[in-house]
């Protein structure tokens, strides 16, 4: 089968379409035939070779496809449509998914829809509600409004609390496309200073949540921006990871909750927990066409390397798919 591996670590110049053989699944998982992939942030740290948990030589975290084989029992049948995520090995023809994270794409969804749905709406969900526990009437800054996570945020914290959004973004364009998902409050942190905008916007009292994918250039301004109790979870860390000066008694003051989390090194057990959670939850609203998955561009299997680029340049609006082509 074509797939895209790492050849060498670093730059997108390292990766390399080949021939490999099909993955055997293991007991439990199901055979895919991948029709599309996505973009994420972690298959660009992964290529870089930062990770340090990647478990596959094959890149991508979540597929699209058709079941070709499953075992009696898992609940899944040949000719399924599937989406889902899995442990690395997504940037190909065939993958292997264990079968109790396997979602049945929504009826109406192309393919391309399907792979645009699993790490980022699982990520904003699971940050939102199980770690974040967003109340309907509370109010969210989303920062990186318009990217993959920001997107899927944006609408769940809508859909399903009906709170109050408020997103930064880096260009109007971007800011419209959030204002169109249903986010009350627009602010394009390279013109304004996003904490003052936040503090006007919640009467001085800051946010009761912050899902915060930028890190280190950040820390201040979120401190600033959140209410007292707030809770702060730290998803990606875009502007940097080292933190110059922490001011410990600022946090305390305030008595904030700050937490870190990863989705792609999680275990088995917590994945299969969370995709059942999101079903339950999420799953009959993407049915609805209450919330739709946002694909920015599409390209082939073959121009992976085009597609990281165009992530790495801040240029997408949702999410970046790859199609594999017959
Ligand atoms: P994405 O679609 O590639 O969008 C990221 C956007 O962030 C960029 O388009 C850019 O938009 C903005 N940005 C980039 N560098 C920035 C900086 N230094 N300061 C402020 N904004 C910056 O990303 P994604 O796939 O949705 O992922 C978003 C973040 O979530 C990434 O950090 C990713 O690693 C993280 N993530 C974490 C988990 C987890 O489990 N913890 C899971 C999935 C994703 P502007 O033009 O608006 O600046």
């Amino acid at each position: 089968m074509k797939a895209i591996i790492v050849e060498r670590q670093g730059s997108v110049n390292g990766l390399r379409l080949t021939d490999l053989p099909a993955p055997e699944p293991a007991a439990g998982e199901l055979l895919v035939k991948v029709h599309t992939a996505a973009v994420n942030r972690t298959d660009i740290v992964t290529r870089e070779g930062q990770s340090g948990y990647a478990v596959n030589p094959i890149l991508g975290v979540e597929i699209a496809g058709v079941v070709e084989r499953a075992e009696a029992g898992t609940g899944f049948a040949p000719g399924d449509r599937v989406m889902g995520l899995v442990n690395g090995g997504g940037y190909a023809e065939y993958a292997v998914m264990p079968a109790d994270r396997a979602m049945r794409i929504p009826s109406g969804y192309s393919f391309e829809q399907a792979a645009a749905v699993p790490e980022v709406f699982l990520t904003a969900y699971q940050t939102l509600y199980e770690i974040g526990r967003l109340r309907p009437s509370e109010s969210v800054l989303i920062h990186a409004g318009a990217s993959g996570v920001g997107t899927a945020a944006i609408q769940l914290a809508k859909t399903l609390s009906g709170a109050k959004v408020i997103v930064t973004a880096g260009s109007g364009k971007k800011l419209d496309f959030c204002g169109s998902l249903g986010a009350d409050v627009l602010i394009n942190y390279k013109e304004q200073s996003f904490e003052e905008e936040v503090l006007r916007a919640t009467d001085g009292q800051g946010v009761d949540l912050i899902l915060d994918f930028v890190g280190a250039d950040y820390w201040d301004k979120n401190l600033a921006s959140i209410k007292k109790e707030g809770r702060w979870v730290l998803i990606g860390i875009l502007g940097g990871a080292q933190v110059e000066r922490v001011n410990l008694f600022a946090l305390m003051s305030k008595c904030v909750q700050l937490t870190g989390t990863l989705l792609t090194p999680r275990s088995d057990e917590y994945k299969a927990r969370l995709t059942a959670d999101f079903i339950r939850d999420v799953m009959p609203h993407m049915e609805a066409g209450e919330i739709k998955p946002i694909v920015d561009t599409v390209f082939p299997l073959a121009e992976a390397m085009e597609a990281q680029r165009h992530m790495e340049a801040n240029r997408n609006i949702g999410k970046i798919v790859l199609s594999i082509e017959e």
